[in-house]
């Protein structure tokens, strides 16, 4: 069979391999940061009288402009927002490209703090653009004197400031983002993709004055709607129109936008399991350190855990007791989600059998 690699394939792809996690039917899947909670039958029911209400009108395209979901996402959102302001796409991953498509490009360079999403690079590739991950202080904490002192040295386009951070789980403060929005003239993305995890405020309100500033979010973690692939931005108007230029016409399929609504409907209970995230998050690090290991403090709904001799045979060793985390090639250490009271009891058993 004839490999893409034997195909006039763009040379800069060619030694690639599609990006994502393993998607294994495992009883305990603790590994891509869902909202292991389900959906709640009370929203479940609103979300088939939405679709059911659009299905005769599926031969017509969607709506381009998505006005309805923008609204609610507004409101939502709160802080004076206007739908405007406010755009989604198909998962926060789709909103991060748009952006690189319509502010990156081959002359321009994206600054990040590693380790952080491992989508940024992998965007930056897809959208010819440069990029730069400088290694964030001790402990991956991020200085504002730091942060802006990278952006002096690099002078980026665009950077990301991942909060709470993925995969280390930790939060910036809103003093950092302000002083990386003065310190160049660029893009700034605020990824908040586990925003509602953490204790720190969200850096929204510092839209209103700030047209370069675009806080990225999505339905996909606290809101427990991952598989419907919901992702949206607020930003200024303009940043919004530039995005438009960019965008697919119809990116957002009539489907998704019902299946949207009827979860901002439901808004409480689908956020209603974040508090007990939060207990079983902070259970998680307790008992990790009660082994031995060192979990880094987490302002999200995952846990970074340093301190293990040999993470690949510890994954492996708790796969095969069907539980399922990330090594995301971090020397020593392993990333574990947050889920339910019962799956965290399993975990830490079968994490402390592997350990011995
Ligand atoms: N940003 C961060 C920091 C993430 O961890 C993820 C998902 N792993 C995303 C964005 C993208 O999520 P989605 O496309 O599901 O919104």
């Amino acid at each position: 069979m004839t490999s893409f690699r034997d195909l006039p394939i763009r040379a800069d792809l060619r030694d690639q391999e599609p990006y994502g996690a393993p998607q294994l039917a495992v009883p305990y899947q603790l590994n891509v940061n869902e909202n292991t909670f389900g959906i709640p039958s009370e929203v479940q029911d609103r979300i088939q009288a939405r679709v059911r209400g659009i299905l005769p009108q599926l031969n017509r395209y969607p709506d381009r402009e998505f006005m309805e979901l923008r609204t609610k996402l507004a409101e939502y959102l709160g802080f004076g927002l206007s739908p405007k302001q406010l755009w989604a796409a198909n998962g926060s991953n789709e909103i991060l490209m748009q952006l690189f498509q319509a502010f990156g490009g081959p002359d321009r360079l994206a600054l990040s703090f590693g380790p952080t999403y491992s989508m940024y690079p992998n965007i930056a590739r897809i959208t010819l653009t440069q990029y730069k991950e400088v290694p964030r202080e001790q402990d991956f904490q991020l200085s504002a004197d730091f942060v802006v002192s990278a952006i002096q040295e690099h002078k980026p386009n665009l950077v990301l400031l991942c909060n709470p951070n993925n995969p280390t789980g930790t939060p910036i403060t809103r003093e950092v983002i302000q002083a990386a929005y003065e310190a160049f003239d660029g893009i700034l993305i605020v990824d908040e993709a586990y925003a509602e995890f953490a204790e720190e405020l969200s850096a929204l309100d510092l839209v209103a004055n700030r047209e370069r500033l675009v806080i990225s979010r999505t339905m996909s973690k606290a809101f427990a709607f991952a598989g419907v692939r919901l992702g949206y931005m607020a930003a200024s108007e303009a940043v919004i129109d530039a995005v438009r230029i960019v965008r697919l016409p119809y990116h957002l399929s009539a489907l998704t936008q019902a299946a949207a609504l009827a979860a901002l409907e439901g808004k409480e209970l689908m956020l209603a399991n974040v508090e007990k995230i939060k207990i079983q998050r902070d259970r998680i690090t307790a008992s990790l350190r009660e082994l031995g290991l060192r979990p880094y403090a987490s302002a999200a709904n995952f846990v970074l855990c340093a301190g293990f001799e040999n993470p690949q045979r510890t994954f492996q060793e708790l796969l095969d007791r069907g539980v399922l985390i990330r090594n995301v090639g971090i020397p020593n250490t392993l990333r574990i989600t947050a889920g339910t009271e019962a799956e965290t009891d399993f975990l830490l058993e079968a994490l402390g059998d592997c350990l011995g």
